[in-house]
């Protein structure tokens, strides 16, 4: 299978639109409206829209009221174009779209604007005329390789003059006034004009959408005080509510008689209202409510996990026992919920991007990460390890040894590698666990990641794995744009607070510094193994993706991404991602990239993606949901080599 290109399909119906001029799509639409007798009224914007409970719609416009079944919005992907503002924006012969480009000839044009529309027009324009090119930035950054070359050429050969570092003062009849930056001077210019054409994009109609009751994705509405009050309550009250589970009683209350009792009554009922509260508000459509939620559950899961007698408040000394059922303590019942999640929603990401587009490549993923998560972080910690002991698999000398018999959870090191999983050389290890951790580390994990880049986040690890998986129907919700990636220099500051805490732990018995190895140890697993890993990300799922630990605060991620940086320095990375000329600009690949990485416009600029230039964790979504097969795996960056593509 393969999707044909839109030139392959032959029109259906009467709008046809293939290689027509704009005259004759025009005659030809207006012959479809009167030979179909439509009422087009044209200087008519929409101004409000309201629905009536019976389904239908009341209308208003600038001319008059209107009631219909139904109401079809076709604003247009773009919206209206953007204005500069500057004095004059409005005089006749300036405008913010190029209808005729072949009207023009022998005249001053002035084009404001750097992207690709700009210089499009610039390119066409200057075929007849005299053109100049403003732009405020100080060179192109986002042009398609091919408009890239043309400027250039045109630059060179004098065709254009484009003038960076410029911004429009005023438009005047016969002239444009800027005022252009030469490194901190400015200096005012006029320049003849013709025609002005302001190209500078387009603003979605947010403002006119919102008024008809249009919600954004991703938008924050409402207050989060109600959101902040009702959960602060909720938490209140299962303190109170732990005292029938065996909790402390909050305040001295139990000296009261009966004072424990109806206090616990108590917090159970108003912890049920404030939950119900939440709820309320968020299926009426207050996202700072399922913040709430989220966050409680999550907060309680993970703050309970800290150990027993050492939950979080309100769970202290009571929700560890609470949550430990059939003689399995919370941690066993936590995994089992980790693992569970991973297998329900894996299967079926498993389905929506493997199996229902028919991509390899997904499927040996998604099923990777599932069995991953079932061989390696359940049944070896939980079963396989304690009967590789019991039955003396591991010999007889480890399986007598306590200092490993007794340690099942070290297991985890078999391939979770420092510093993502932390203790691996810390509190007397075994010395099996040791050479297999720095193997692994320092061995495995390099190698790893010369071929295959960060993949190791996206097919093996089982953090990335539950972001993959029940954290998949959010990922298009990942931060975007140039602070979103910023903000990633914190995945520098956990991996150098992990090197200082087990350079401190490793050495403390030599150099002691005064409790400082104990006291980095506790702030280590309370900051990183319990809020960023445990806490914060799977709170921030359903808002920010999946991705959130991976990209901003892991310090294996970090690692890897600096070793795989430094492969691709080296000209050795086995790891990229490249594209051809195919791209449509759909944003279909940016916009479904957990790390949040702008596909598109490397795909433009037909730049390979790789970790010198981001933090991309090869999960290869932005190839499959392509509909141009616009990109594909790279094994020496330098030609496009599909060698892992889908099969569809
Ligand atoms: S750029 Fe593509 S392969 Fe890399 S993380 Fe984003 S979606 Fe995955
Ligand atoms: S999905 Fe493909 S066609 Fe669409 S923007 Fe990305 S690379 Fe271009």
């Amino acid at each position: 299978m393969g999707l044909r290109e839109p030139d392959d399909t032959p029109p259906k119906g009467k709008l046809w639109l293939d290689g027509a001029l704009k005259e004759d799509l025009i005659a030809r639409w207006s012959q479809i409206i009167s030979e179909y007798g439509l009422d087009v009224r044209t200087e008519e914007p929409l101004t409000e829209l309201h629905r009536r409970g019976d389904g239908t719609f009341d209308i208003k416009t600038t001319r008059g009221e209107y009631h219909a079944k139904k109401v079809i919005l076709a604003t247009g992907q773009r919206g209206n174009p953007r204005t500069l503002g500057a004095p004059g924006e409005d005089l006749e012969q300036v405008y913010h779209q190029l209808y005729s480009p072949t009207k023009y000839h022998d005249e001053d044009v002035f084009v404001v604007g750097g992207g690709n529309s700009a210089v499009e027009a610039a390119l066409t324009l200057s075929k007849r005329n005299r053109v100049v090119l403003s732009y405020r930035g100080g060179e192109f950054s986002r042009l398609f390789k091919d408009n890239r070359r043309q400027i250039d050429e045109a630059i060179a050969a004098k065709r254009i003059e484009v003038v960076f570092n410029s911004s429009v003062t005023e438009f005047k009849p016969g002239v444009a006034v800027v005022t252009v930056d030469h490194g901190g001077h400015q200096a005012e210019r006029e320049i003849p004009m013709d025609h002005g054409f302001v190209l500078i994009g387009a603003e979605l109609p947010v403002k006119f959408l919102r008024s008809i009751g249009v919600r954004l994705e991703n938008e924050w509405t409402a207050s989060p005080l109600p959101a902040l009050a009702l959960t602060t309550i909720l938490l209140i009250a299962v303190w109170f509510a732990g005292a029938l589970l065996g909790g402390p009683a909050p305040f001295g209350l139990g000296q009261a008689v009966g004072g424990v009792a109806w206090a616990a009554w108590a917090g159970t009922t108003f912890a049920l209202l404030s939950l119900g509260g939440l709820f309320t508000l968020g299926v009426r459509g207050d996202r700072w409510s399922w913040l709430g939620v989220s966050f409680f559950a999550w907060y309680s899961i993970y703050g309970i996990k800290v150990g027993s007698g050492s939950e979080f408040w309100p769970y202290r000394g009571w929700g560890y026992e609470t949550m430990s059922f059939f003689d399995r303590p919370w941690a066993f019942w936590y995994t089992i919920l980790y693992t569970t999640l991973m297998t329900v929603f894996g299967v079926r990401a498993l389905k929506r991007w493997g199996l229902d587009r028919r991509d390899r490549f997904q499927i040996w993923r998604f099923a990777s990460l599932i069995s991953f998560q079932w061989v390696f972080f359940f049944l070896i910690p939980e079963f396989l390890f304690q009967l590789a002991v019991k039955h003396q698999w591991v010999g007889a000398a480890l399986a007598s040894d306590p200092q490993f018999a007794e340690q099942a959870w070290r297991s985890y090191g078999i391939i979770y590698a420092w510093p993502l999983f932390f203790y691996t050389f810390l509190y007397d290890p075994n010395m099996i666990w040791i050479v297999w951790g720095v193997l692994l580390t320092f061995v495995v994990i390099p190698i790893f990641v010369l071929f295959n880049g960060k993949r190791y986040c996206s097919w093996i690890c089982g953090c990335g794995g539950l972001a993959e998986t029940f954290g998949d129907r959010w990922r298009h919700l990942a931060p975007k744009g140039k602070a979103s990636v910023r903000w990633e220099w914190m995945n520098s500051a956990v991996l150098v607070l992990a090197v200082v805490v087990t350079a401190l732990m490793l050495t403390r018995d030599v150099i002691g510094l005064l409790g400082a190895a104990d006291r980095g140890m506790w702030v280590y697993r309370i900051i990183a193994d319990v809020w960023l890993v445990g806490i914060l990300p799977v709170t921030l799922y359903p808002f920010m993706g999946g991705k959130v630990w991976c990209r901003y605060w892991c310090p294996l991620a970090k690692m890897m991404g600096l070793m795989s940086k430094f492969y691709v320095k080296l000209g050795i990375s086995r790891f990229h991602i490249v594209a051809n000329d195919k791209c449509i600009a759909c944003n279909e690949c940016s916009r479904n990239c957990q790390v949040g990485i702008d596909v598109m416009q490397y795909a433009l600029k037909q730049e390979p993606i790789d970790n010198a230039t981001s933090s991309c964790i090869g999960c290869g979504i932005c190839v499959t949901v392509c509909p141009m097969d616009t990109l594909s795996y790279s094994t020496d960056g330098t030609v496009s080599l599909p060698v892992l593509n889908a099969v569809s």
